[in-house]
């Protein structure tokens, strides 16, 4: 059994914290893209906590994590992660943590480019979250990444690393005039804080192979929404890389296995962290009421997340691009001390009025068109049965089931575990 939970949206709909739900029933976890820019929240019995690169199986015991394929790993911010999780008495070894050799380590040289170029741009900026996310992806497709894997062979690493440093440093030196980098700084680094993980290193598709023959459950965490995809996401205001289900099994190293199940994680309302067009966006007093309700606030940056309402039309988008066959509709409870709802219903494109998603460029010119809802004035936080959700929540979750043409299976009604109700169909 293989299944993928994915973000419909922008990101930041709950993943992790249904992940970490619904991964009881699962003996793997795995991440299949992206790297520390993630910030998933788990809250649950052992306290809070926030990963940025660990699946998020790695809370529960019994489960084995898979970092794959696809990932860029930042070995110094992994370290780091680990040891916290350590420190609150959660344990990490080479059982239930697996990381695969061909997964691509995201250097310090990465996080300076990130950081340099984001300063370049200054107000043009993409809103990075600087965590060199970007260079390390196009170093890959450059052929000029280092491989986890590759710390097995410090002789070969060094010699490879020495060419990628000479390149790298003519960008850092020539383009930006920032001070370059040495190749044996960078081989003290990949030994001090990537020798640690050798243990963890191995062939992690065919360990997968392997599972899914044995009948093991196995889960792909995606980190990002639909909309922040590389290929269909709005696009330059992505990720570097495919955030979406239908790459689980590539990002994994399983591409000879297709998934059986995508679960799509989708918020009751929207927010959005960094630049780029959002259409159905709140501002001013309306937008900081609604931030404080949903505490829209970054995991990874703790920058204030732009918010907004329900958006018919990406959402549409998200559930088609993630082919999701079922949906958890997060944060419901946020909405409860507010009159009305609004839910944007389509944009107006150029005095026309779509319902479609349009191409990413043309949403510089969308304009949202909003439809009200009653709203229910009541705390849900404690409803477990859909009996025991007022009638206007239910109204909303059928109105938004029905523009969205997706089959609503969970619904989150609060951070902790047990938060949730299960909807008949
Ligand atoms: P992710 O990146 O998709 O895993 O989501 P984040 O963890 O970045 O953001 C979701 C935030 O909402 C976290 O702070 C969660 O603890 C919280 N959260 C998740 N589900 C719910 C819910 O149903 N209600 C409320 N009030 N908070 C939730
Ligand atoms: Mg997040």
């Amino acid at each position: 059994m293989l299944t993928a939970i994915c973000g419909i949206n922008w990101g930041d709909e709950g993943k992790g914290r249904m992940v970490d739900l619904l991964s009881s029933d699962y003996d793997v976890v795995v991440r299949y893209q992206g790297g520390n820019n993630a910030g998933h929240t788990v809250i649950n019995e052992r306290g809070k906590f926030i990963l940025n690169l660990l699946p998020s199986g790695i809370l529960r015991e019994g489960v084995v994590n898979v970092m794959g394929n696809g990932m860029v790993i930042d070995i110094k911010h992994l370290f780091g992660e680990i040891e916290r999780l350590r420190e609150a008495g959660v344990s990490v070894t080479p059982e239930n943590l697996k990381i695969s050799a061909e997964a691509v380590i995201c250097m310090p040289y990465n996080v300076l480019q990130d950081c340099l170029e984001e300063e370049r741009l200054a107000d043009k900026k993409y809103g990075s979250t600087k965590r060199g996310i970007a260079p390390i992806y196009g170093d890959k497709y450059l052929k000029k990444a280092v491989r986890m894997g590759e710390l097995f062979d410090k002789k070969r690493l060094k010699e490879r690393l020495k060419d990628i440093v000479e390149w790298k440093n003519l960008t850092i030196t020539g383009v930006y005039g920032a001070k370059p980098v040495t190749t044996e700084e960078m081989m003290d680094y990949l030994t001090r804080y990537g020798d640690p993980f050798l243990p963890y290193i191995g062939d992690t598709g065919l360990y997968l192979d392997g599972a899914a023959k044995a009948g093991k459950k196995i889960m792909f965490e995606a980190q990002l929404g639909a909309l922040r995809d590389i290929d269909f996401g709005i696009y330059p205001y992505t990720s570097s890389s495919n955030t979406i289900a239908a790459y689980a099994p590539v990002g994994a190293g399983v591409p000879n296995h297709k998934l059986d199940l995508s679960i799509g994680i989708m918020k009751a309302y929207s927010s959005c962290v960094g630049e780029g067009p959002f259409t159905a966006e709140y501002f001013g007093e309306k937008a900081e009421e609604l931030r404080k309700a949903g505490g829209e606030y970054g995991a990874a940056t703790g920058r204030p997340r732009r918010v907004g309402a329900f958006d018919v039309p990406a959402s549409r988008y998200g559930i088609r691009m993630q082919g999701a066959d079922e949906i958890a509709l997060t944060k419901l409870d946020v909405l409860s001390g507010f009159d009305e709802i609004e839910v944007c219903t389509a944009y107006e494109l150029d005095g026309k009025t779509i319902t479609e998603f349009p191409f990413s460029a043309d949403l510089d010119r969308c304009k949202p068109v909003f439809t009200k809802l009653k709203g229910w004035k009541k705390d849900i936080s404690a409803c477990r049965k859909a009996e025991d959700l007022p009638q206007e929540a239910l109204d909303y979750i059928r109105f938004i089931e029905k523009a969205t043409g997706a089959y609503i299976k969970y619904v989150s009604v609060g951070a902790s575990r047990e938060a949730y109700i299960v909807l008949d169909k």
